[in-house]
């Protein structure tokens, strides 16, 4: 009855291609007014993000407690907080990021001076998942950004019109969103529209400036697949299968305290960066095992299934999904934690299995949640080798003391970004891209790059009429040759 209801709205205010070309057509109407581009819109409308976070964070905790279960401390360490120092770096920054950037010019065109100015694309467009809807996380308090609004704030602080639509995955975030927006920010240049496969393909016929999507592969291709029928560029965020290699005569503890945090205190391994899968030596393993379930006990108690510290599955597609990974005959046999599921209530425990085999389903796709495989290596080298045979992840992660190990990681694996003996943490550093690489996306953003990705860098020379060679004009004579 519900989808009957949803049909019902849907055909009483269908969100189709003629509504989101008025949509476009209003907000381009405010770029070209010029409103956007002036230091104090853009301050104002960061500020009323700020400004939305802190009055309503008691309505965003319940959104994502009853979209994910998240956690409060989760939401709003990893959500809230993020997001208010994104702005406020931003708000910050901004007269810095705006100015144009003086260089130097070359013999050939003297005298002349130069300088890039960052100019806004116009009118963009953000797609988000559900998995962070306000912003993204990270695993520890260093605070920073980011998922649905990040990109948002990018998009504003460099002076564009935005539309965002948020996913149909997280329906209470998602109207949230549209409801707060609405009363905090500048409406006639930033506009939330909801809505499922429809409402974005019609927003996808539009043509835009720039497409910033956040979600898997397989949509990341529809979307750069009809931004090129307007030439628009994309700023894809997607995901991958992000490894962690543990060495041994490291400090195990730490070391498993670091992935927990990162797979399992990260919306239950529902998250982009998320450890997919460890790569360890065979002898090493066993020991990892030990030191993984002790940890996991004294973050989550005996009974990890029901922890409260833990969110949920999505929804039961992704549940299902999830325990036929599980399922898989090669794969059964090799769960040595966890595999408790509980289908009433979306839950499923923190599952590691060991030296699962390669061609397993597990192995073959990005996992996105609480199981997490353990392969083991003759070698730790090896590893390098079991990475980059498969398609390039968004996170790559290496455990040791040892410096060659390190030196070689770095310039042997080829993932959107690295940490040494951590998880996660490189998406708390602001002065980093954030971004893929290969299949798990293009482009980058994050703070000063998140301005940068929704700017257009003008080239400008400026000269005056003094010092006119006339060694550039015709006719072109010998003597001119020979200089
Ligand atoms: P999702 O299902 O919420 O989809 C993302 C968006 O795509 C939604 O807004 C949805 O409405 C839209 N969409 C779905 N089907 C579409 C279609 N046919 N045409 C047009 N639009 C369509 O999210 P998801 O894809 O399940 O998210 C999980 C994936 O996202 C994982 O792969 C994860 O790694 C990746 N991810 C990446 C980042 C990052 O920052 N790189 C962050 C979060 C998630």
């Amino acid at each position: 009855s519900m989808a009957i209801e949803e049909e019902k709205q849907t055909a009483a205010n269908p969100f189709d291609e003629e509504a989101a070309s008025a949509v476009v057509k209003e907000l381009r109407a405010s770029f070209v007014s010029g409103k956007t581009r002036s230091y104090q819109w853009r301050v104002s409308q960061l500020k009323g993000i700020v400004k939305l976070i802190t009055k309503k964070e008691r309505e965003i905790v319940d959104a994502l407690r009853s979209d994910l279960s998240k956690p409060e401390l989760e939401s709003q360490v990893y959500e809230i907080s993020m997001l208010n120092n994104s702005c406020k770096l931003a708000i910050k920054e901004l007269k810095k990021w705006m100015k144009p950037e003086k260089v130097k010019t070359s013999i050939a065109v003297f005298p002349a001076s130069a300088e890039i100015v960052s100019e806004p694309l116009g009118a963009i467009l953000v797609i988000s998942a559900w998995n962070y809807p306000f912003c993204t996380f990270i695993p520890d308090i260093l605070c920073f950004p980011v998922l649905s609004l990040d990109p948002v704030v990018g998009a504003i602080a460099s002076g564009n019109v935005v539309v965002l639509k948020p996913s149909e995955l997280a329906p209470a975030t998602s109207s949230l969103l549209a409801k707060l927006l609405d009363e905090y920010m500048d409406s006639s240049c930033i506009r939330v529209v909801e809505g499922a496969v429809a409402e974005t393909s019609a927003l996808l016929e539009q043509k835009w400036d720039k497409i910033c999507y956040t979600g898997n592969g397989r949509v990341g291709r529809i979307v750069m697949a009809s931004a090129a029928k307007h030439l628009t560029p994309v700023l894809l965020e997607l995901g991958g299968k992000s490894p962690v290699i543990v060495d041994s005569g490291i400090n195990l503890q730490v070391a498993c305290r670091r992935i927990i945090v990162g797979k399992w205190g990260c919306n239950n391994g529902q998250a982009c960066i998320s450890p997919d899968y460890i790569i360890t030596t065979k002898d090493f393993a066993p020991k990892l095992v030990d030191s993984l379930k002790q940890e996991l006990e004294n973050f989550y108690g005996k009974n990890q299934l029901e922890s409260k510290d833990l969110s949920r599955i999505v929804n039961p597609h992704h549940f299902a999904r999830l325990t036929k990974l599980l399922d898989e005959d090669k794969v059964s046999g090799k769960i040595v934690h966890g595999g408790e599921t509980d289908k009433t209530n979306l839950r499923i425990a923190p599952t590691i299995l060991l030296d699962v085999p390669q061609d397993s389903l597990i192995m073959s796709e990005e996992i996105f949640g609480p199981l997490l495989p353990i392969l083991t290596v003759e070698k730790m080298e090896d590893s390098f080798d079991l990475i980059n045979s498969g398609t390039k992840p968004l996170a790559a992660y290496l455990f040791t003391n040892k410096k060659k190990l390190k030196e070689h990681f770095v310039n042997t694996v080829s993932a959107g970004g690295l940490v040494v003996n951590d998880t996660t943490i490189h998406l708390a550093v602001p002065s980093l891209p954030f971004g893929g690489v290969g299949e798990s996306g293009m482009g980058a953003y994050h703070g000063k790059f998140s301005f940068d990705a929704f700017s257009h860098k003008k080239a400008v020379v400026y000269r005056g009429f003094f010092g006119d060679a006339s060694i550039r004009y015709p006719p072109y004579t010998k003597g001119k040759l020979r200089i």
